[in-house]
Order: structure tokens, then sequence, then C-alpha cells
């Protein structure tokens, strides 16, 4: 039933502007009496599931009127128009492709509509998956003023799907002179895209990144990247300045780098520095990761007892699950043979297999989870949206 009243959307738009056209032009009887049987007829097209028919006669109907008036109207264009956005929001592509062609090729409309119909059909190719039948048509209308700021955030849609970043930059950038209230976040992942993109050209690829940088100073990716890329180089120092960054830039992101940030500190012989800088992360901001590093890295310098009671005491604070499957490791290891032990060796397996099973990452946006760290939501196409766990303390 729904599905009926649905279709029964474009007809109302075209009944409407038909009884408009007929309260203006009462002299055209006998046209309009033609018109009605012909409205009846695709009507019943429609209710008896001849789609195809109805389409073909509702657009013949509408051509012929604009033939026999000679000079189409505003509120033909309008009806016209509409029918086609109808067709393309319940899924019909290639009717609201026909409707908006023969609108684009009709010698009756004005420039100005015309261009109207060029964005619907950007649209419908859009919605076909014909990306580059989309990004023809934007390309067009981006010299007209009124349309150059959506053809330029639709073409970064089309080269973000297409992958083609450097395009991308391009638009990105074009978009931000004549509307600098633009977010910048996504233009700074097109650059970090497309750093990764020259692995091999090193002049390029940390030029690339430092843009990414200019543009968001929050971007804590292409901080790590720039840091992955002194890490390899064994210039720890650099690589340690890049990393220790992400505190500031996004305090989430620390537990996919604390490895190598260890890895920085160790290199400089300098274990004093990683304890205080894990202090002052949590500082910042709690991190369930930085605990467990924190706890590890007093063990090996104070011993057991002493990692033991400092990780009671942030289990006391700020409980989480991986926290905790470190606490019941202690406990089973001190605990006497029997019934006890086992029992605490078994919670241990049963706990660590839920965050091993577990996911990883979540959307904070749209919920969407995943084992991996993604900087674009496949779901909600948000950049930077999907954090780590552990960070959000969501393993609980
Ligand atoms: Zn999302």
């Amino acid at each position: 039933m729904l599905e009926l009243l649905f279709l029964l959307l474009p007809i109302a738009a075209l009944y409407g502007w038909y009884m408009g056209q007929r309260s203006a032009k009462k002299d055209q009887e006998t046209v309009n009496n033609q018109f009605s049987r012909n409205y009846v007829t695709g009507l019943n097209f429609l209710l008896s599931n001849q789609q195809e028919k109805a389409v073909d006669l509702f657009l013949s109907m509408l051509q012929k009127q604009e033939t026999e008036n000679q000079i189409a109207t505003e509120s033909q264009f309008e009806a016209e128009l509409t029918l086609g956005n109808l067709f393309r929001s319940r899924g019909e592509v290639d009717r609201a492709l026909r409707i908006h062609q023969g609108l684009e090729n009709s010698p009756h409309y004005s420039f100005e509509q015309k261009l109207l119909a060029k964005q619907q059909l950007a649209k419908d190719f859009m919605m076909a998956g014909f990306y580059d039948r989309a990004e023809n048509y934007y390309i067009t209308l981006l010299d007209e003023p009124e349309f150059a700021v959506n053809s330029l955030m639709k073409l970064t849609d089309i080269y973000q799907k297409t992958k083609e970043w450097k395009k991308a930059i391009n638009v990105a950038e074009k978009l931000l002179r004549i509307a600098p209230e633009t977010d910048k976040t996504p233009l700074s992942h097109y650059y970090c895209e497309y750093a990764k993109s020259l692995p091999n050209d090193e002049k390029q690829y940390v030029y690339s990144l430092n843009q990414a940088l200019s543009y968001s100073p929050n971007c804590a990716r292409a901080s790590i990247l720039l840091g992955d890329f002194y890490l390899q180089k064994q210039q720890y120092s650099s690589a340690l300045g890049y990393f220790e960054q992400v505190l500031h830039q996004d305090a989430d992101y620390l537990s996919e780098i604390l490895d190598k940030i260890k890895a920085c500190y160790v290199a400089l012989n300098d274990l004093n520095g990683f304890e205080l800088f894990l202090v002052k992360a949590n500082q910042v901001k709690h991190n369930s990761s930085v605990d467990l590093a924190l706890v590890e890295f007093i063990e090996q310098k104070d011993g057991i007892e002493a990692a033991q009671s400092r990780l009671y005491q942030q289990i006391r604070q700020s409980p989480s699950l991986i926290t905790f499957h470190r606490f019941i490791a202690y406990q089973a290891d001190e605990a006497e043979e029997g019934r006890g032990k086992e029992s605490l060796i078994l919670l241990h397996k049963m706990v660590g297999d839920r965050i091993q099973n577990g996911f990883h990452y979540r959307c904070f946006h749209c919920g969407y989870q995943s084992y991996r760290l993604a900087w674009h939501c496949p779901s909600c196409r948000h950049w930077e949206s999907i954090k780590p766990m552990q960070s959000i303390d969501e393993i609980r």
C-alpha cells in the first residue's frame, strides 16, 4: 500500500501542475479533456503496475503540451524537474535521467533552467555510480557562481570515492578559497592519502604531510605518519617530536603509538623521559593503554609489588577490561597451586578472549565498529571519527 502511495507522488506533482494550467487557460477545453483522459490512462497504468508505460505517457503529455504552448512555462519546468527528482529519490535513476535529459535538450527552456537540469543530471549519475559523467556536469557548473560551492563539494565526494587524491586536494583548496568556513579536516586527510600514494618520493611525502598539518594542526594521522617516517630513518628525536604531538592533537590515538614512543625513548637511552611522558599523558586524558604501559614500566624499574600496587590504584580509579586482565594475571601468578589458581587462570583466559575477539575501534559519530583503525568511516563517511575503544574506555 505504501508503495502505491509513493507511486502516486509524481502524479500528484503532475496533477498540481495540470490544474494550474487548466485554471490559467480555460479556452483550451479540448486540449484539457485530452489531457484528462491521458491522465486517467496513466493512472491506470500505474495501478496495474505498468510503470514504464505510465512514465512514457506522462512524459509525452508534458512534451506535447510544451510544443503546443511553444513557450514552456516555469511551472511546467518545475513539474518535470520534480517528477525526475521523485523517481531518483525512489531509486529509479533511469527514469530520472530520461526526464532530466529531456529538460536539458529541450529548446524551450532558458540557460538558467538548463543549469538546474544539469545539476539534477549530475545527481542522477552520482546515484547510478557513473562518477565520470557526474564529474563532467559538476565541472561544467563550476563557472556559475550560484552552483560553484555545491559543485566543488560534490567533486570532492567524487574524488574521495575514486581515490583521486591530487584532484580532491585541488578541488578542496578551491572550495576553501570561496567558502573559507569549510571544515579543513577532509583536506588534511586528502594530503595524508596523497602522501601515502607516493612512498618513494620522500620530499613530496614530507611536504604533503606538513600541508595536512598546516590545514589541520590537530591531524594526528599526519603526525603519526611523520613520526613513522623519521623512526624508520632512526632519527629518534624527530620521530618522538611528532609522536608526542598526538597527545595534544587527539590523545585517544595514543594507544596506537605507545610502542613506537617507547622504542624512541629506549633508543635515546631516556627511560625516565618515557615514564614522565606516560604520567603526563594520563593527566591530559585517561587512557587504559597508558595505564598498562606505566605498570609494565614500573615492574621493570621497581619490581612486581610496586607494579601491582600501581595497577590496583588504577583499577579503583578508572576500571577497564584491559587493566583488569593484567590484574588477574598478577593474582594468578601469586596464587598457590590448587582450585583457586586454576579459576584465576581460567578467568584470565576468558577476559583475554573477550578483549581479543571484541571490536577494538568504534565510530563515535555513527557507532560503526571494526577490528582495525580506519581514518575514514566506511559507514557514515566521516573523517577521524573512528577511535580506539580502549582509549574511550568502552571495553569494560
Ligand atoms: Zn561512522
